[in-house]
């Protein structure tokens, strides 16, 4: 039996739900989210309801204001209470040990996408989502490029956190892609980086990496968000001392596994992808070196490709 709730009732939450985000300190934004993702309602059509009307809910009031109660108390982020987050067309399941998936890293997808169609030939190497965590990236690519490539492309998830790789599997399994399949482009893999691929040193396999890092400077990282900094794992979110101890291991590395013109495509933290760039072009083994920006029109994607010496 669905619950019902009258639609008065909910705004009502929802205003005392907004002050008290307020009075605690977290995301105003949450409560819609969780509106949206448990009650099946977005803030139109709450506003536009009779306020005797009946909503249907798919599970039971009390489980919505419950963690509500526990996100603003405990600052547990909602994601990880409601177990899942979505992002992109995708149902991603996600947990304590896994970073959740942010907005903005949607648009890496789409860079990667725009520049398939532009060149279908780096459909023909592998592709590698270095530090996949949820496995957000590897999926969306594995799933959306297949409508415009004859064969799928291969993809590969690689994570250090085994705890991490087990949701990666457990969420491509969801959108209908197993490891064990035959079919299957999607693979994962248990290792640092470029260690899984070590076989594949200087062969020139890989036609495309994508990696969305830890790349914030540690003393930073206690500074963020308590939903954050207490909840979701340091392993994603510290980048060294300067933020940058993983992306200058993936300059450095890239060149001896990606084929040249082979792209290499990262998120950054605001004000890192200047420097970023300067090192990229320092090793001189890259070329076409040039940031994009989030949607609040910051650089945020450094993308840059293998030079092609032939
Ligand atoms: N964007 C994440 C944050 O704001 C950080 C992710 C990362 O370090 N790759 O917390």
């Amino acid at each position: 039996m669905t619950a019902v709730v009258k639609a008065i009732v909910l705004r009502e939450w929802r205003r005392m739900a907004l002050a008290q985000a307020q009075q605690y300190g977290v995301e105003l934004a949450g409560v819609d989210w969780l509106l949206r993702e448990l009650a099946n309602l977005d803030r139109l059509q709450l506003h536009l309801a009779q306020p005797q009307a009946e909503i249907p809910l798919p599970c039971p009031w009390e489980t919505i204001a419950e963690r509500w109660q526990q996100h603003c108390q405990q600052q547990v982020p909602l994601q990880y209470l409601v177990g899942w987050t979505t992002w992109r067309k995708l149902r991603l399941k996600v947990a304590p040990g896994v970073l959740i998936p942010r907005p903005e890293t949607e648009l890496m997808v789409d860079l990667a996408l725009q520049i398939l169609q532009q060149e279908p030939e780096l459909a023909a190497g592998h592709w590698v989502d270095l530090g996949a965590g949820s496995g957000a990236i590897a999926i969306a690519i594995a799933l959306e490029t297949a409508s415009f490539t004859q064969v799928p492309i291969r993809v590969h998830g690689v994570d250090c956190s085994p705890a991490a790789l087990m949701i990666a599997a457990e969420n491509a399994r969801s959108h209908g892609l197993s490891d064990a399949s035959q079919t299957s482009s999607l693979t994962w893999h248990l290792g640092s980086w470029f260690e899984p691929f070590a076989p594949w040193y200087g062969q020139g396999k890989m036609s495309v990496m994508l990696s969305n890092p830890p790349y914030i400077p540690t003393v930073e990282v206690e500074h963020l968000a308590a939903t954050v900094r207490d909840y979701e794992p340091a392993l994603a979110l510290d980048g060294g001392s300067d933020g940058l101890q993983a992306l200058d291991h993936l300059i450095q590395m890239a060149p001896d596994y990606l084929c040249p013109g082979g792209v290499w495509l990262v998120e950054t933290m605001a004000g890192q992808s200047e420097i970023l760039k300067t090192k990229l072009a320092a090793t001189g083994r890259y070329d076409r070196i040039c940031s994009y920006p989030d949607l609040a029109g910051i650089d945020r994607f450094v993308l840059a490709r293998i030079v092609n010496h032939r």
